[in-house]
């Protein structure tokens, strides 16, 4: 099989309502959709949706890194996977988002060839994952009757963004914990919003609202500040902004920096990276959530919820960012169906079919 041509469309959707975490606001999903036609016949498709605030990607590098890319690939057999990352690499350095939406596309061409969905050629654990929903930064009052409405719809796990002031978060978090109940497990994302003291200050004040782990509390290359911390809280940290590849994973290992690691496909390249990361962190005995692009459409939720299914040493997910979109672009994969559980398709690939006329 052998890879004729590779197309980008530009997909724009709004979200229900504005995202707004510590770093800044977003009001849309902005994602490169690709699709990559073979001499086959078979088609495969892969989304790269940059993450301004976490990645410092964007849509048009993103859409011109594809195009790039595109000139040598043309030719390849898509599922000769290490060749086609080793073009990517030489192609252009960093680039996630573009690398990842090719890495969707390629895997979903090798399920499609294989006869297999992506879940099984990646470990076949599991057909389903479940997820859990955030609650953007806003008001006290207006998150609490957020988290009880997504509690009534069957989430039992809230990733809450916090990191304003430490007034008006111990606020949000009082509201959040009386309104969820006793039951629900609650995370905190901080999103490098405080340095090691304040994060350990924040940690002992939230103590009693019970949370589950605290994501990302100091600055992305504060690996320092993000072991101290670690060292020093009773409550499990991860990395998030801390970690895009294999090689950040490492240095997060050897530094003893983290007790979780938050894997996101678009920070790392894909399926094939995340892979590598996974296997680190598995020897060092620390687990793994799986994270999304608040831009993200069902394309590359997909490709994570059937890695996540796929590996044991993946036990948490944070595959909410289709919850947000007013609109789903793109038809196949996993549906909009606001719930916990994401469970795959057993067609071939992904289950893609392309986008909405
Ligand atoms: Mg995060």
């Amino acid at each position: 099989m052998k890879i004729t041509n590779i197309k980008v469309d530009r997909v724009k959707v709004p979200l229900t309502e504005p995202f707004r975490i510590s770093l800044g606001v977003i009001t849309h999903a902005e994602s490169a959709v690709v699709t990559i036609e073979t001499d086959e016949g078979l088609v495969g498709y892969g989304e790269g949706a940059p993450g301004v605030f976490v990645s410092g990607e964007n849509l048009p590098g993103t859409a011109a890194s594809i195009e790039l890319m595109t000139r040598d690939l043309i030719g390849v057999d898509p599922t000769d996977l290490e060749k086609v990352y080793w073009i990517m690499d030489k192609a252009t350095a960093h680039a996630h988002c573009a690398k990842t939406a090719i890495d969707i596309a390629c895997h979903d061409l090798l399920g499609k060839r294989a006869g297999l969905p992506v879940y099984k050629l990646l470990g076949g654990l599991s057909n389903s994952m479940e997820t859990d929903v955030t609650i953007p930064i806003n008001p006290p009052e207006y998150m609490a009757q957020k988290a009880k409405e997504r509690v009534a719809q069957g989430f039992d796990v809230l990733k809450v963004k916090m990191g304003v002031d430490e007034a008006s978060d111990l606020a949000r978090m009082k509201a959040i914990r009386e309104a969820a109940g006793p039951d629900v497990k609650i995370r905190v994302d901080a999103n490098q919003a405080w340095t090691a003291k304040e994060a350990l200050n924040m940690i002992a004040k939230l103590d009693e609202y019970d949370l589950e782990l605290v994501e990302q509390p100091v600055k992305a290359d504060d690996l320092e500040g993000l072991a101290q911390v670690t060292r020093a809280s009773r409550v499990p940290i991860m990395s998030d902004e801390s970690c895009f590849t294999a090689k950040d994973a490492l240095k997060l290992i050897r530094g003893r920096c983290v007790d979780i690691v938050n894997i996101k496909l678009m920070k790392c390249g894909g399926l094939r990276e995340a892979q590598k990361i996974n296997a680190i962190c598995e020897a060092a005995g620390v687990s793994v959530m799986l994270g999304c692009m608040a831009e993200e459409t069902n394309i590359g939720i997909t490709a994570a919820a059937s890695l996540g299914a796929a590996l044991k040493n993946i036990t948490r997910a944070d595959l909410d960012a289709t919850f947000s979109l007013a609109d789903l672009p793109f038809q196949g994969g996993v549906g909009r169906e606001v719930g916990k559980l994401l469970t795959l398709p057993e067609e071939p690939g992904f289950g893609f079919k392309g986008l909405k006329a």
